[in-house]
């Protein structure tokens, strides 16, 4: 079995191995060594990379006979002795990151009673699946605020993180956040005075070196909470890059960041009433045009009024309900709502002998589209082309 030297000491970055297995394999080579201070993948934090003897690092996972594996891209002497260096940016970012799963975990059982039950470690941003009491999937803002103010207080504070792993009697006597998934070689992280757990994975050795932990995000996951969070220099790169959208958008309004929630806010109002004045004014000045044109006549006198809109599908149907008001109107209306795609608005008056649904859907028909509804009045979309379609058969 692999000797893992991250358990003793997180913060070995070279080491020495002999190589006692080389396998090739799809084109890597899998490798064992007599000790390693890689951290293979598990408990949610992701495998170490850098370089070995003059291999890359591909991979390491565990196997199935609980050994470390190590995928690399050239193969290795078996009995050499080789030169292990770890990436440490990468492994330090993942000990904030694992730590700080630790301590929100922590704050969630302790302050509301929730118990972690997995944590995922991703290249952005990290997240663990809590159960609540009672099933519940979301916390207030309030409570998040709680747990972020608890967490970053024994940052500030500047908490020991201590890694070991405890006799049977002792490990009995340790008050646990939860049991321990396995019954031999527990190993025990405790954070501060009231934050302990089994755990295999690496931690700085104080919290002060995770900076600022800040949760990003809380939603409902597969039953669970699932907590989305930052730690350390994913928290700053987090802040710098949101205080410069902020500060950006808001001289971009001339407004300041305090204010710039409202300023939207009215921005959003005062164009919501913009449009609804902008199709007050379409509709009506359609209406108008076409009451006052010289519209065709069907051989039963009935006016023909096609035409395609500038607008939406509520657009011309305003337009078309204000028409077929009057007597004797057929009224066929268009928008393009995007490229080569229409909505439609077929209606009539009531003293008017057409069923537009059929009509809607005869023209349609052919050309793709779709559309239908009641004699006096049918909906439907596709081809712009279907408006001249329809007019055709009207006339023939
Ligand atoms: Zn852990």
């Amino acid at each position: 079995m692999t000797e893992r030297l991250y358990y003793d000491d997180a913060y070995l970055t070279e080491f020495d191995a002999v190589v006692t297995e080389c396998v090739a394999a799809d084109g890597r080579y899998l490798v064992r060594l007599d000790r390693s201070a890689f951290y293979p993948t598990s408990g949610g934090q992701p495998y170490d990379m850098g370089t070995l003897g003059g291999a890359n690092i591909l991979d390491v996972y565990v196997g199935e006979d609980h050994d470390v594996y190590h995928a690399v891209d050239a193969p290795l002497k078996v009995g050499e002795r080789v030169h292990g260096k770890i990436d440490w940016p990468r492994r330090f970012d993942h000990m904030q990151q694992h730590a700080g799963d630790h301590m929100i975990a922590s704050a969630l059982w302790r302050l509301l009673g929730g118990v972690t039950i997995g944590l995922h470690i991703s290249h952005d941003v990290s997240t663990i699946d809590v159960a609540m009491p009672e099933g519940v999937t979301r916390i207030s803002s309030e409570d998040i605020r709680r747990v972020e103010a608890d967490v970053n207080e024994r940052i500030q504070r500047d908490v020991p993180v201590k890694c070991w792993f405890p006799e049977a009697e002792e490990l009995k006597s340790l008050p646990l956040r939860k049991p321990p998934t396995v019954s031999e070689h527990v190993r025990i992280v405790a954070i501060g005075e009231d934050e302990m757990v089994a755990c295999g994975g690496t931690h700085p050795s104080t919290a002060g070196q995770l900076g600022l932990v800040k949760i990003v995000g809380v939603a409902p996951a597969r039953g669970k909470m699932r907590v989305s969070f930052l730690a350390g220099q994913r928290a700053l790169a987090d802040y710098q890059s949101v205080y410069d959208i902020a500060h950006t958008t808001a001289a971009q309004l001339s407004t300041s960041v305090e204010n710039l929630a409202a300023h939207v806010a009215a921005m959003q109002e005062a164009l919501k009433r913009a449009k609804f004045e902008l199709n007050r004014l379409r509709r009506d000045s359609a209406v108008n045009e076409i009451q006052h044109s010289d519209l065709p006549l069907t051989d039963k006198g009935v006016r023909v009024a096609a035409r395609m809109l500038a607008g939406d599908a509520n657009l011309i149907k305003d337009v078309a309900s204000q028409l077929i008001k009057q007597d004797n109107m057929a009224v066929l209306l268009g928008a393009e709502v995007e490229p080569g795609q229409a909505v439609f608005v077929f209606a009539r008056s009531q003293n008017v002998d057409i069923h537009m649904g059929q009509l809607l859907s005869r023209a349609a028909k052919p050309l793709g589209g779709k559309g239908g509804g009641r004699p006096d009045f049918a909906q439907g979309g596709g081809a712009p082309a279907i408006l001249e379609a329809a007019k055709g058969l009207l006339f023939n």
